[in-house]
């Protein structure tokens, strides 16, 4: 098998897999728990928090731990009161995109590289806009995006609000989840007040993700109960989740560089030993994402043909790619209905080899000729 869908799921490394293992077995307890044992198991859990904060310039208590970055997101939004509103990018994750929509909010335009358009961003902030949401990476392109930038034109909305009298505050979030692998994230870097992240899209266990929120950002839960996690997500902390987690965001760190490295060299292999395709993800991009166009052919048919020769790919956001659902983001930035249907998503990651990089452009390339020659 060659896996080429790293953007969809990573497989939980050995190390991981190994640092979680106790905590379901021997450290079983609940951290809640009055005894020793507990005592020394939530010990671990908030050393594994503190870890993963470190990671991106935060604090353990700044972190709100969840199910996942669906669920960071979604708890995101919970600032949002009725008599307000929120702009997000057009090419946003659906967890972002379908609660922002709930609350009314306007999507910001992209430009063909997938990029925030600053000046529609900066047209569509009114004194009603308390929120702003920009994927750091995007996931079906891996487009990165200037955050810095975006944060800038929000200190100045601050400013001139409070010039005003406006009372109405202004966030930034971005859904990091795809960035983590291979960017260094740091949230007073990019000036973001809210911050998701996803334990599965970087060798760690799925379902488990966390929501940055710095101290002036007040946030109602999504859910009730025992009150953990600073009352705003309430349940029995995950602790073998929480502690892969950590040890996921240890391992990407220390490989940040040598992996962009090893992508970049896989990615240009790719672009050079495949054939009759169009580049999709030219600029600003991560490099483990190569986002190619074969017009004229049917990528779904070629996902299934390039399965049977062992090689596994996809079209799009693997979600939306399971529903038959044409690609939101390909549109936005541009694509015609058969250029989007002709379009493949390749991300490499640690499953990978070179020789497999080789071996995956002759067998996409056969694989294409096929599909082409049923149209012609
Ligand atoms: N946001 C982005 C950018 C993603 O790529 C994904 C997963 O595909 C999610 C959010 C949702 O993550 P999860 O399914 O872990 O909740």
């Amino acid at each position: 098998m060659i896996y080429l869908d790293h953007a969809a799921a990573t497989p939980v490394s050995k190390k991981v897999f190994e640092a979680m293992e106790p905590y379901f077995s021997h450290d079983f307890f609940n951290p809640s728990a009055a005894y020793l044992p507990a005592k020394k198991v939530s010990t671990d859990y908030e050393n594994a928090k503190a870890v993963i904060a470190h990671a991106i310039g935060a604090k353990a208590h700044d972190l709100v731990i969840t199910a996942g970055a669906t669920e960071a997101n979604n708890l995101a939004f919970g600032l949002l009161e009725d008599d307000v509103t929120c702009l997000y990018l057009i090419t946003e994750h659906d967890s972002v995109r379908k609660v922002a929509e709930k609350h009314g909010g306007e999507a910001v335009k992209v430009d063909k590289n997938g990029r925030v358009d600053l000046a529609d961003l900066k047209s569509k902030i009114t004194d009603k806009t308390k929120l702003i949401s920009v994927a750091l990476v995007n996931n079906e392109l891996g487009t990165i995006q200037p955050l810095s930038e975006i944060s800038a034109i929000v200190r100045d909305v601050r400013f001139d609000r409070l010039s005003r009298g406006i009372k109405t505050p202004l966030y930034l979030h971005s859904d990091a989840s795809q960035a983590m692998n291979l960017l260094n994230v740091n949230v007073a870097r990019l000036g973001v007040d809210l911050l998701t992240l996803n334990a599965a899209k970087i060798y760690g266990p799925k379902g488990v993700g966390a929501l940055y929120v710095s101290h002036e950002v007040k946030l109602k839960p999504l859910n009730y109960g025992g009150g953990q996690e600073q009352g705003l997500r309430s349940g029995t902390e995950n602790v073998p989740g929480v502690v892969g987690f950590a040890k996921a965001v240890e391992e990407t760190s220390a490989h940040l560089n040598g992996n962009r490295k090893k992508y970049t060299k896989w990615r240009k292999i790719l672009l050079d030993e495949l054939e009759e395709y169009e580049l999709i993800n030219k600029k600003h991009t991560l490099d483990n994402f190569v986002v190619l166009c074969y017009d004229g052919v049917d990528a779904e048919r070629l996902v299934f043909l390039l399965e049977e020769k062992g090689v596994y790919v996809s079209t799009g956001a693997a979600c939306a790619a399971s529903k038959g659902v044409k690609s939101h983001v390909l549109k936005a930035i541009g694509l015609s209905d058969s250029e989007i249907a002709g379009s493949l998503r390749l991300t490499l990651g640690e499953t990978n080899t070179e020789e497999q990089i080789h071996e995956a452009a002759k067998i996409i390339n056969e694989a294409a000729k096929i599909e082409r020659g049923r149209h012609d």
